[in-house]
């Protein structure tokens, strides 16, 4: 194989070049003056395409924050943040799943699905293959006809994640989209997200306070320090994505080594609260 020619001045860059997401000395305060809060940075993190990255830290610390940043929902005080190269832009670019599913109750779980279509410019007749696709894909084809109110918590966050799924974007953004759930359902849902991301090649950020989550879910787990929320911990996983059932991968040593790694990062970083205020 030949190797990479060098970039040329003057022309854009090859596209494995561009990071999914690129975000470079991002700093975020709300409010001015005596009540203005620091809430983020400053930070700067490069995200690969195909990567699963897990943000880790205290609640406060402004992991919501990066992730409204990242989705184009806020503006940055300084600092600058790029998906695919470009400035991000709302409801464009990027699906995003929060912790509460935010569905059309009225609506048919698989019209919940068909809307999210609709909205992205999907034609009728490729929404109708598209829609049971969807459902397969996150496990609810047998519950396309159901209205949101007849389906379990668990059930509405895979609506949720077929909907960002549907958009056909690069990248999606999930911010503790599993902290309402109840254990066992929540075990089921990271694996199924886990398999989804790598079936399907999306670059994920994913936002939580569970160390448990990040070592399963993230291929690369990046630790915030309390508010502002800085890098305190950058770590790739190196877990294998495909292979291993869920509890062969929660067997493995390497896995308790990181649950050990992580939850110590996360316990120090917390412990700055006070220092950093
Ligand atoms: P996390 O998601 O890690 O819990 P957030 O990003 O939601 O943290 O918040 C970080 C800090 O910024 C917190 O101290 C929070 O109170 C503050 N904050 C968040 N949103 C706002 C807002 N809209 N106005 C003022 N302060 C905010
Ligand atoms: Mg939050």
């Amino acid at each position: 194989m030949p190797s990479n020619p060098e970039p040329v001045a003057g022309l854009a860059p090859a596209p494995e070049d561009v990071a999914a997401v690129d975000v470079s000395e991002l700093e975020h305060v709300y409010g001015d003056g005596r009540s203005a809060v620091t809430a983020l940075g400053p930070i700067s993190l490069r995200v690969p395409t195909g990567s699963f990255l897990v943000i880790v830290g205290a609640s406060g610390c402004g992991k919501s924050t990066l992730l409204r940043l990242i989705a184009g929902f806020e503006r940055p005080t300084s600092g600058t943040v790029r998906t695919g190269g470009e400035e991000p832009v709302p409801g464009r670019g990027a699906g995003v799943v929060f912790q509460q599913p935010r569905l059309f109750p009225w609506k048919t779980v698989g019209g919940n699905v068909d809307l999210a279509l609709r909205y992205a410019g999907v034609p009728k007749p490729e929404r109708a293959r598209r829609v049971p696709e969807l459902l397969e894909r996150v496990g609810l084809h047998d519950v396309a006809d159901r209205r949101i109110w007849q389906i379990s918590g668990g059930q509405q966050q895979r609506v949720a994640i077929a909907r960002a799924l549907a958009g056909d974007d690069p990248l999606l953004l999930l911010d503790e989209p599993f902290a309402a759930l109840d254990a066992l359902t929540r075990e089921r849902l990271q694996e199924d997200l886990r398999r989804v991301s790598t079936e399907t090649g999306r670059t994920s950020v994913f936002v939580t306070h569970s160390v448990d989550e990040a070592v399963f879910l993230g291929s690369r787990v990046v630790v915030l320090t309390h508010r502002p929320g800085r890098i305190a911990l950058d770590l790739e996983v190196g877990l294998p994505r495909t292979g291993l059932e869920p509890d062969e991968l929660r067997a493995l040593p390497e896995y308790a080594a990181l649950r050990t790694t992580i939850g110590h990062a996360v316990r120090t970083a917390a412990a700055l609260e006070g220092e950093t205020r």
